[in-house]
């Protein structure tokens, strides 16, 4: 099963943290980012790991810009 892909678009994300601050298992901040924008820790969600995916697919709503997406989709 392919891997599923677990994105923030830095273009759309303003860095207010929402997401390492309530998903700190997928997200941290960017060490080198002045504007708090994250990293993703898990960028290669495995489709078997059902908590992982649930994780995941959580992450889409905390973000309030719709920039993280999974498989191409946002919480939009
Ligand atoms: S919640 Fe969304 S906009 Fe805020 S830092 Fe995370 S990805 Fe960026």
């Amino acid at each position: 099963m392919d891997l599923m892909r677990l994105e923030v678009d830095w273009d759309v994300c303003v860095g207010h943290g929402q997401c390492y601050l309530r998903a700190p298992q997928l997200f941290e901040p960017n060490p080198d980012d002045d504007w708090g924008k994250p990293d993703v820790l898990v960028p290669d969600v495995d489709p078997a790991d059902e908590a992982q995916v649930a994780a995941a697919r959580k992450s889409l709503q905390l973000c309030p810009e719709f920039a993280i997406t999974l498989d191409g989709v946002s919480g939009r």
